[in-house]
């Protein structure tokens, strides 16, 4: 960030050349970073001080990325999470546990990719300029100032990627939006992603917001925000 004190980012990643380069990319952009090199410690750094995010590979000694993860959202941290990732079922424990990551990579990654993903979320997790801007639909409040939700009243608990994407739409009722705008806009890049990442994150908040959620998916296209009618599936 260019004002202030500079994001902090904890790295915890067992690999030393790969943790030095994210390490050496990221200062280089003006992050502090903190690294840490097996779970165990990961966990601690992360509930003891505060990161504006955690870039956390899921192959760790003594407890795995995905534990760490689990572990923060329990105790209600919901610093943003990106995670390493060495194969494909790694890839698919990340999306299918609804672990509340934020993003991730594959490797091997370009630290140039990995510094382009950790600015979007940190750019979009930074409080909005247009302050006291709220979006009210269908039960459902979201304040852009200060990042929360509520559904009927009751506290919704998002990631900054699920607040984000569920305001995008949000912003736009009725109107279809396809899943590359989603991943232009929301997540900050355009590349060749896969839109797995949208329908994950999708689903995680259809489940946060119960089986009357306002969000309706268009086969083959994207999706949109409207109130449910009986003939949807
Ligand atoms: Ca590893």
């Amino acid at each position: 960030m260019v004002h202030g004190d500079p994001m902090r980012v904890l790295v915890v990643e067992d690999e030393w050349p790969i943790s030095d380069l994210i390490g050496v990319y990221l200062a280089r952009e003006g992050f502090e970073v903190q690294s840490c090199y097996d779970g165990d410690s990961g966990l601690s750094a992360a509930q003891i001080e505060n990161f504006d995010l955690i870039i956390l590979d899921v192959g760790l000694p003594k407890i795995d990325g995905t534990e760490i993860c689990r572990r923060l959202r329990a105790a209600n941290d919901w610093t943003p999470i990106v995670f390493c990732t060495a194969r494909d079922d790694e890839v698919d424990r990340v999306l299918g546990l609804e672990l509340g990551a934020d993003d991730y990579l594959t490797k091997p990654f370009s630290p140039r990719e990995l510094v382009a993903r950790v600015k979007a979320i940190v750019r979009r997790s930074a409080y909005q300029v247009n302050a006291g801007e709220s979006l009210e639909a269908d039960g459902v409040s979201v304040n852009l100032r200060t990042r929360r939700a509520s559904h009927n009243g009751t506290s919704l608990i998002l990631t900054a990627t699920e607040f984000d994407l569920m305001a995008y739409l949000m912003a736009r009722p009725g109107r279809v939006i396809e899943r590359s705008e989603l991943l232009e806009n929301v997540w900050g890049y355009s590349e060749a992603l896969g839109t797995r990442t949208v329908d994950v994150h999708i689903a995680q908040i259809r489940t946060k917001l119960g089986p009357n959620a306002s969000i309706r998916t268009v086969r083959g296209v994207g999706y949109s925000w409207e109130a449910p009618t009986h003939d949807d599936a």
